[in-house]
């Protein structure tokens, strides 16, 4: 069994994934920002990006920008300090943490995540000093964490690989963003809550109003410090059009209750106000101002994508047609450089009415080869349709993208084709003035020529973090991987006990698929005896299968039976 390509398919990491598919790790060049997006469109987002730095937002409030993706803060107050959010890992945040302490070497009284995203908690090692710091975030955060891993998350994985841009060559414009490339490990699980709408506490001689702000994720906190007229504000609000839909995959976010933060965070007339993402914003008329637009756009495009909804129009026209009016177009803050208007037209019509856009057309839609075939037909054979893909790469990458895939799915000049449509994402890349869609474009582009392979980089999850991946959602994993052809006879079952967890697992292979219950089977063919962590371990590849197998497993039964039966997970190659 291809043990790694099991494990693929499991485990979020939340907001971002942290993981690069090259074996080592970029070495953080200075890189410009991509091509596509002009030097003002991504003024807000530089800030966080261009250099390594702590600016002082108010009276002792300090922002430290640059040593990852996010911002990390620090409150410094009469009888110590607070930190909040730590950066994606370890390493980033340590050299945040030195850069605080050339400010203040005050003891860390508290820790805060404004939200359980790995790019706001993976660092949070760097400045527990004492293990009993208490480290705070909305009673939520267990649910998101555990929400996070499922079976899909490897290739949540992949898509932010593609996103990022991490697995482009490193004097590439998407390095530009300081991702942190770190082994991951668990997030430090915080010790202390916030409870229902928020408390009010002091800590450190610092009066801290601790809100719920369910936006970005369910779990949003706000802090506002009355005394310094400062919001921090979490991942509610950073300056670009938000992410309301991402393209690395998850699942679909409640767009409304987001919008609806907006009001809550306006209300507080903040004179700065902190994002974990980009630059911080001063005068409290600019921050209202601010926020407000942010809330209207979202319930804008959400509003006319519903109005059209309800008026029997098809999500690619929706998609096509809506556009945020001019005076919030216009909004500095609401630059489509991170998120789109078009993805999320997309995504808030999918929330409501899945994949069916209401068109009978769409019932049953043709498979590609049909219609490549229908279409190559009318363009006067294969060649006709070559020769369009290549004219519309000066006058449409889109269409020539979309010729491209006819070809592929015809299996007509297929290499041609390929390569047309790499030279299609490079002009489209050129032109998109957002990142992520730049990251994907250059990314594909590389695949499609061959100069890059994009793999879930599972071997990146440290054994903590694996220790942390519930049994059942490896098991699962497991089961989407079985051979469907040589298991559509089968009716027999294998039952696991976890030793070190004292619990017993069933897998029940039945004709094409397999189940996984807990308990254990009537008449298995065998159990296998097997600590969690050794298991976990062996199908993420950092132990040898083998080896480790007949080290550490008991079989009551067959060994031959349990070796036929594990091999049925094999992927097809
Ligand atoms: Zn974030």
């Amino acid at each position: 069994m291809n043990t790694r390509r099991i494990f693929c398919l499991m485990l979020a990491l939340g907001s971002v994934s942290l993981a690069c598919g090259k074996a080592q790790a970029p070495a953080r060049p200075a890189a410009a920002p991509p091509p596509g997006l002009s030097e003002e469109e991504i003024a807000g987002l530089a800030w966080t990006f261009r250099e390594k730095a702590v600016d002082e937002v108010a009276p002792g409030v300090y922002v430290a920008r640059g040593y990852g993706l996010a911002n990390s803060a620090m409150i410094v107050g009469e009888q110590g300090r607070i930190i909040v959010d730590t950066l994606e890992t370890t390493g980033a945040a340590r050299e945040a943490r030195a850069a605080f302490d050339a400010i203040s070497t005050a003891p860390i009284r508290a820790i805060f995540y404004t939200h359980g995203h790995p790019d706001h908690t993976g660092g949070t090692r760097a400045f527990l000093d004492d293990p009993a710091t208490p480290v705070y975030a909305h009673e939520n955060l267990p649910a998101l964490l555990a929400e996070q891993q499922n079976v899909a998350s490897g290739e949540y994985r992949v898509r932010a690989i593609r996103q990022f841009g991490l697995a482009l060559p490193e004097d590439a414009p998407a390095h530009f963003l300081r991702l942190d490339l770190g082994e991951i490990q668990p997030p430090i699980l915080p010790n202390a809550f916030i409870h229902g709408a928020g408390e009010d506490l002091e800590i450190a001689g610092l009066r801290l109003e601790v809100r719920h702000a369910p936006g970005e994720s369910m779990d949003q906190i706000a802090i506002w410090l009355p005394d310094r007229k400062t919001l921090l504000a979490g991942d509610n609000v950073y300056p670009a059009f938000p992410n309301l839909y991402t393209l690395r995959g998850e699942p679909s976010r409640d767009v409304l209750r987001w919008s609806n933060v907006m009001d809550q965070l306006a209300a507080f007339d903040a004179e700065h106000l902190v994002p974990f993402h980009g630059a911080p914003l001063h005068g409290a008329e600019r921050i209202r101002e601010m926020l407000t637009n942010y809330g209207d756009a979202i319930q804008f495009v959400h509003d006319q994508t519903v109005r059209g909804a309800l008026e029997g129009k098809r999500v690619d026209e929706l998609a096509a047609r809506i556009a945020l009016p001019k005076h919030l177009a216009e909004e500095p803050g609401l630059r489509e450089a991170y998120g789109r208007v078009d993805w999320s037209v997309r995504a808030i019509y999918g929330h409501y009415f899945g994949f069916f856009d209401g068109d009978a057309a769409s019932i049953r839609p043709l498979a590609p080869e049909a219609r490549a075939a229908h279409l190559a037909a009318l363009a006067g054979g294969p060649e006709a349709l070559r020769d369009a893909m290549q004219a519309a790469l000066n006058t449409d990458p889109q269409w020539a993208a979309e010729l491209a895939d006819h070809l592929i799915a015809l299996e007509a000049h297929t290499a041609e084709a390929k390569q047309a449509k790499a030279t299609a994402f490079d002009r489209l890349a050129a032109g998109a003035r957002n990142l992520n869609a730049v990251n994907y474009y250059q990314t594909q582009a590389a695949e499609l020529r061959g100069e890059i392979t994009v793999k879930d980089p599972v071997e990146r999850l440290s054994p903590e973090f694996l220790a942390t991946v519930p049994i059942e959602v490896v098991l699962r994993s497991m089961a989407i991987r079985l051979n469907v052809e040589k298991s559509l006879e089968l009716d027999q079952a294998i039952v696991f006990h976890f030793s070190d967890i004292n619990e017993d697992w069933t897998v029940h292979i039945r004709r094409g698929i397999a189940e996984v219950r807990r308990g254990r089977a009537e008449a298995p063919v065998c159990t296998v005896t097997i600590p969690a962590q050794v298991w976990k371990e062996i199908l993420t590849g950092k132990r040898n299968r083998s080896m480790a197998f007949l080290a550490n497993a008991s079989i009551d039964g067959s060994l031959f039976a349990a070796k036929n039966f594990l091999e049925l997970f094999a992927p097809e190659e």
